[in-house]
């Protein structure tokens, strides 16, 4: 069989890019590989990241290892899209002309066309998986409406555009039907979903259409906006025991004049949201993304975000120090005057901070019963998560084989689980 290795940078959005185009592949008739390391396919496909720094370094690292294997006849055929070809399209045709195409982020079309094969208009929603079997993200929008003065996404992505509902619920159905029983549910901003195509957030509806599917039993929310958190949205995830009691909501700051110069909401709001959310489901897991060392960050600032991160313990949290990125409102207005070694140093004050919050929340967990998705058999263990854990970026539940006896249980199933033991970032429990 034909083979094309199609390797996906970036963010679980990219993920589900990527999963679309391998349906379109698979269905040309080619098995698609999704490996970065491996040259044995003829042609290569990259879907490259372009958000920050950091990211656009590995996308043209990644690229350049693909020009070498096409320099020595490895391969014979290169193409890259995403964010990064999106953002620097006619740079990097000047800079790499080993690579045979360059394509945007919305091109899937183009990209099936250029690479010979024949786009399939029916095959809307359908993917093939590079995820494990029982879990799938569900991109509900394409874009961003929201104007943070740090963020290149909507000089990448464009304007929102909801997926309309009765398409996910049809690329849900499909997902179920092939074995998912988890769905993250992402977009840029998830919480928006709905205002443009029907001039009211519909967030809260999609949930609770998507709970009502067969098969699927843990809804996951992610990259919710802070500001306008619709109260329709809390009242379905404290009311629906498929909604879990998860959320992820990127904070960033909690200083108004840093907050005012990123061009977020106040603090107030994000308190009065926190204490609203923690009322209504006390149970929930809070996941928060930070930001630290943009333009106005001065040392007040700082503490004021570090004693922010002490008092509302969130149960899971990531940091990225700022990155200054062309063309948004910060570079073109604020000076990027916080030294990287300043920036990577508060970086890692608040993980240091965060991570005995986490194994203080995580040694109140000892002695409970919880129900938990098994992910993977690893050696000894069973590796499992609970509700409150996100795959791949949040917290584990180690099970040890022992415990299992005879009925050993498989990626995807839910079992119950006493903690046993625990750590900063992870925890161990026994089969109950
Ligand atoms: S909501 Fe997120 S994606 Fe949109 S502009 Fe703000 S940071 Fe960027």
């Amino acid at each position: 069989m034909k083979k094309i290795n199609l390797i996906t940078l970036g963010c679980s959005k990219n993920i589900v890019d990527s999963e679309y185009l391998s349906a379109q592949f698979t269905a040309n008739g080619y098995r698609v590989i999704f490996d970065s390391n491996d040259a044995s396919a003829k042609t290569v496909v990259i879907n490259t990241c372009g958000f920050i720094s950091a990211a656009k370094e590995e996308s043209i690292n990644t690229i350049m290892r693909f020009v070498e294997a096409k320099r020595r006849g490895e391969i014979e055929h290169l193409f890259v899209f995403g964010c990064l070809a999106e953002r620097y399209a006619n740079e990097l045709r000047a800079e790499i002309p080993e690579v045979d195409s360059f394509f945007g982020v919305k091109s899937l079309k183009d990209i099936v066309a250029r690479t010979g094969m024949q786009y399939r208009q029916s095959m809307i929603g359908e993917r093939c998986m590079s995820t494990p079997k029982h879990y799938a993200y569900l991109k509900i929008a394409e874009g961003c409406n929201r104007r943070c003065s740090y963020c290149a996404i909507p000089l990448i992505r464009g304007k929102y555009e909801s997926i309309g509902i009765e398409q996910l619920l049809a690329e849900a159905r499909l997902l179920s039907e092939h074995g998912v029983r988890e769905l993250l549910v992402i977009a840029q901003d998830t919480t928006y979903y709905g205002l443009d195509i029907y001039k009211k957030q519909k967030l809260a509806e999609l949930l609770d259409r998507l709970s009502r599917i067969d098969g699927i039993s843990w809804i996951r929310l992610h990259y919710a906006y802070p500001s306008g958190f619709p109260e329709d949205v809390i009242a379905e995830m404290a009311g629906n025991p498929k909604i879990c009691k998860y959320v992820d909501i990127p904070f960033q700051h909690i200083n108004n004049n840093v907050l005012q110069k990123m061009r977020r909401n106040s603090n107030v709001e994000i308190y009065r949201l926190i204490e609203n959310l923690r009322k209504q489901i006390p149970d929930i897991a809070l996941r928060t993304t930070l930001l630290v060392g943009h333009p106005g960050e001065d040392e007040n600032a700082f503490d004021e975000l570090k004693n922010f991160v002490r008092d509302v313990k969130f149960d899971r949290l990531g940091v990225f120090p700022y990155s200054e990125e062309e063309g948004t409102f910060s570079a073109l207005n604020f000076e990027d005057n916080i030294p990287e070694i300043i920036k990577n140093a508060r970086a890692d004050e608040i993980m240091d901070i965060q991570n005995s919050i986490s194994k203080e929340l995580n040694a109140s967990r000892v002695g409970k019963k919880y129900c938990v998705i098994v992910d993977r058999i690893e050696s000894d263990y069973i590796v499992a998560r609970t509700e409150y854990d996100s795959p791949e970026i949040d917290n584990e539940v180690l099970i040890p084989l022992a415990s299992a006896g005879n009925s050993l249980p498989q990626a995807g199933d839910f079992v119950n689980v006493k903690i046993t033991e625990s750590e900063d970032y992870d925890l161990y429990g026994e089969l109950v």
